[in-house]
């Protein structure tokens, strides 16, 4: 971690023993791999230098405008791809047709590569060059890989991927075009975890793996931040995500408790975590009130690659966001989360890939639940572009009985085409 942080230890989520900076790298030493650390703040020496009016005055581009709330000093050099500050849009049809009375949409689908996983690569790059790394690697369902080799191809660093080989095409294709040397996996998420933690081990790569290194929460987090700014500090009631790993919402929380502790916001809204009926861990743990480090691994099977996950890496700090926040876990079917991305884009104009439209299929869900009220708002993450899973798209628009018409050429098929309107 590069010096001049505000960054004070890393906490163990298990065991609580607070590590300095320096004498660990990834994970608590006495709980191994399992053993997730929380980076810890100075945030009486952040408070003054993050209010409102400094943010105004700030001329920092995209997430790292919150940098005294990140692992990085004041002038450590970032990546020069526009990276977060993605558009909060009040939407004013999906509140009604979901019966609330706002829906926010953060428009992850703008991001650099395409998802909300720049975020944290874009983090992962700038402390491995900290590090004089001789490569960065990561395992990933796909959008993480893609973000990393992006953020690593922005400043011509060395990136290492595995991927399960049934990642979608257009993912893959990212990670190959960006340059990344690439490894298929022929096997699950799970299997190319492992193989990356160990050649990480072997070859001294810096190691961005989801729920390994702690300090990816921190660049998911600035989701939340940007969520307090854009709301003018009077965040929504309920935040929704599609949840695999459950980085992203344990990011979340972490960014809204930090807004809280700033006294920036006077409350922390309820994350409302949506799975696929198919890789629905943590709901079955919220729901059963689970020990997340005894609780064995499930067979995950859902169209949306990125939220399925058998063993969820993040799974303490993504029940912690659910429960600490009154939170809820929602289950939807696949046909739902399908439905969702027409439904999505013909109402918004934002093409989202299945596990990004599971923020709008789960809305529906937890209103049918009583979850949220008719009276409150609510903010709906839309993790990844469509263009990531246009097999998906193609299925969903069809069960729809939304297809192309073939015509003629000339003017016998511009005949049929006017008679069709
Ligand atoms: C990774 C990802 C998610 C889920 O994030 P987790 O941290 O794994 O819970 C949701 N949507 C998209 C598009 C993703 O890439
Ligand atoms: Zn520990």
């Amino acid at each position: 971690m590069p010096a001049d942080t505000f960054v004070t230890g890393l906490r163990c989520m298990i065991c609580s023993e607070c590590y300095a900076p320096e004498t660990v790298d990834y994970v608590c030493p006495k709980h191994g791999d399992e053993g997730l650390l929380d980076v810890q703040y100075d945030y009486d020496r952040i408070r003054p230098l993050l209010t409102p009016d400094t943010l105004a005055a700030s001329t920092e581009l995209g997430q790292w405008r919150y940098r005294p709330l990140l692992p990085i000093g004041p002038h450590t050099p970032v990546p020069p791809l526009l990276t977060g500050m993605t558009p909060l849009y009040a939407h004013a049809g999906l509140a009604e047709a979901a019966g609330v009375s706002q829906v926010l949409l953060k428009d992850d689908t703008r991001q650099p590569s395409g998802s909300f996983k720049d975020r944290a690569s874009a983090l992962a790059v700038v402390l491995a060059q900290s590090k004089w790394a001789s490569a960065v690697a990561t395992a990933s369902t796909g959008n993480a890989a893609a973000a990393l080799a992006c953020m690593a191809a922005a400043v011509q660093f060395p990136c290492v991927i595995f991927v399960p080989a049934s990642a979608p095409q257009a993912k893959i294709a990212q990670l190959l075009a960006y340059g990344a040397t690439v490894f298929a996996v022929n096997g699950p998420y799970d299997a190319a975890f492992e193989m990356c933690l160990e050649a990480c081990r072997r070859m001294g790569w810096y190691n961005r793996n989801t729920a390994f290194n702690p300090y990816m929460t921190e660049g998911k987090k600035t989701a939340a931040l940007e969520i307090c700014e854009q709301t003018n500090w009077q965040p929504p009631d309920a935040v929704l995500v599609g949840v695999g790993d459950g980085c992203i919402i344990g990011g979340l929380h972490k960014g809204f408790k930090d807004m809280h502790t700033l006294g920036l916001i006077d409350r922390i809204p309820r994350l409302i975590g949506v799975q696929s009926e198919g890789s629905d861990y943590l709901y079955q743990a919220w729901r059963e009130d689970a020990n997340p480090l005894t609780k064995p691994a499930i067979t995950a099977d859902t169209m949306a690659d990125s939220i399925a996950a058998g063993l969820p890496r993040d799974r303490i700090k993504a029940l912690e966001a659910v429960c600490k926040t009154h939170g809820a876990y929602v289950r939807v079917e696949d046909e739902a989360i399908l439905a969702a991305i027409p439904e999505l884009a013909r109402q918004t104009g934002i093409f989202a890939e299945p596990a990004a439209a599971a923020s709008w299929a789960g809305l529906q869900q937890a209103r049918a639940e009583g979850l949220i009220q008719p009276n409150e708002r609510a903010c709906l993450l839309i993790t990844g572009t469509g263009l990531k899973d246009i097999q998906a798209a193609m299925s969903a628009c069809t069960a729809q009985g939304r297809t192309a018409t073939v015509v003629e050429t000339g003017e016998k098929g511009l005949e049929q085409a006017l008679k069709r309107m």
